[in-house]
């Protein structure tokens, strides 16, 4: 006999868990079934990230990063309250060292503003008083940024999922899915499942398992490694916000970072280097697979083309850790070669488009049954309650074949 379920997830980690949530609080009587390969939640990429809950300075106004991250400050806060996960709304500088970027500084600004965040401008000498370990020529203070343990979150929504009647099934890959007009058959190395609904959140593995349901996808995963580093021998406030560069406008990324973790001490990082594995976190990690489908991917070169100088400074940022470092004493001099000791890696799932382009907002696939979450890079975690409350209210709509 076949496995029934009338609500299919495919991926454990922060937007699948939330997901599984917000469906179970739509409808209680509801079967609803997790599949995660992994053995326990948070494994790739909602278990290796920077823990910043983002206030949403950054994102074209409009977008759907723009939306869901300034809904999801308040819906990450209000779970982390409701259930004792730590969070501190630290506050975050973005700090500007040099006239061209005092000038983006500006920009900046005022896109922050056309989003209706709170940012404040602080010139140097407030700079100095807000933060004397910082040296920059002016600054945006974001009060709403804030800190926790992404991690920490999915697992305790896995938890409640649990406790309130839903399933969980570990070590279970979906390998494919067949869409009918009665069902969604889903097979996995333990058998097949079939399914009224089917929300896949496969994060690095997405543009596959969306292939894999029998959809193009419109895109590739590139994998690329953020590394980190955490800062030792440092007083404990050496920094009391977390200090941000102005992002280049030549790289898709934020920049490389000082943050107060939750658990205690800082990090600084993650920058961004092409990983040889999407679910590889050490340097040498290698997968001939992974490596031959990027490297057989139009749109990887021609990305590399158009970001070929940003590309080779991520890579000698990565091989030395004295260029490593002066991306970070532009802004905090205090900090020593010596002070830098390895800390755990994250690797991101990018979504490249044929053309080179890297796609910047949040992506979903739809079919008639199946809602595929594609990209949902940084700031996806802050985000995840209202993309999970957006595949709720979308998922049972009726869907037209465009
Ligand atoms: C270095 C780094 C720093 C970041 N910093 C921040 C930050 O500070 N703030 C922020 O908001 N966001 C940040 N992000 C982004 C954020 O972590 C991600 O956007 C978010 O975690 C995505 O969640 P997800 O559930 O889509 O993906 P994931 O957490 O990657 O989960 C996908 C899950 O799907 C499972 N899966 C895949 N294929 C299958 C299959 N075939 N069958 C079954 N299961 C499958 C995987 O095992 C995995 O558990 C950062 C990311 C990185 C990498």
């Amino acid at each position: 006999m076949k496995d029934l379920t009338d609500i299919l997830i495919v991926g454990g980690g922060i937007i699948g868990m939330a997901t599984a949530l917000e469906l179970q609080s739509c409808d209680g009587a509801a079967k609803i079934t997790v599949l995660e390969k992994e053995a326990t939640p948070a494994v790739h990429q909602s278990g290796h990230n920077s823990g910043v809950i983002h206030a949403g300075v950054y994102y074209a106004p409009g977008s759907l990063k723009a939306r869901f991250c300034r809904a999801g400050v308040q819906a990450t806060e209000a779970f982390c309250t409701e259930h004792g996960v730590p969070f501190d709304r630290v506050g975050k500088l973005i700090v500007a060292t040099s006239d061209a970027e005092v000038t983006r500084l500006s920009a900046l600004g005022m896109r922050a503003r056309s989003n209706g965040i709170d940012i404040q401008d602080v010139d140097e000498a407030a700079l100095r008083k807000m933060e004397p370990h910082i040296n920059g020529r002016a600054a945006l203070f974001s009060p709403s940024t804030g800190i926790t343990d992404y991690k920490q979150m999915t697992a305790v929504m896995a938890n409640l999922f649990v406790q309130r009647g839903g399933i969980i099934r570990y070590g279970e890959q979906v390998i494919t899915g067949r869409e009918t007009s009665t069902h969604v058959a889903v097979t996995t190395h333990h058998g097949e499942i079939h399914a009224g609904r089917v929300v896949t959140c496969a994060g690095l593995q997405s543009d596959r398992v969306i292939r894999t349901f029998g959809q193009d996808p419109g895109y590739r995963v590139v994998p690329f490694r953020g590394e980190f580093f955490r800062l030792l021998n440092q007083p404990d406030d050496l920094v009391r916000h977390l200090i941000y560069p102005v992002p280049d406008p030549e790289r898709p990324f934020l920049g490389v970072h000082l943050t107060r973790k939750i658990a205690g001490g800082f990090t600084v990082g993650p920058n961004a280097v092409l990983a040889f594995k999407r679910e590889g976190y050490k340097l040498t990690d290698f997968s001939a697979k992974d490596l031959s489908e990027t490297f057989g991917y139009a749109g990887f070169w021609r990305m590399l083309a158009q970001n070929a100088g940003s590309a080779v400074s991520e890579l000698t940022a990565s091989v030395s850790k004295r260029a490593y470092l002066k991306r970070i004493r532009k802004y905090c001099s205090h900090v020593q070669l010596k002070d830098l000791s390895p800390y755990p890696a994250g690797v991101r799932a990018q979504a490249v488009a044929p053309d080179g382009n890297i796609i910047d907002d949040f992506l979903f696939v739809r079919s008639a049954r199946c809602l595929h979450v594609g990209n949902a890079p940084s700031p996806a975690a802050t985000a995840a309650v209202p993309i999970a409350a957006h595949i709720a209210t979308t998922l049972f709509e009726p869907h037209t074949q465009s």
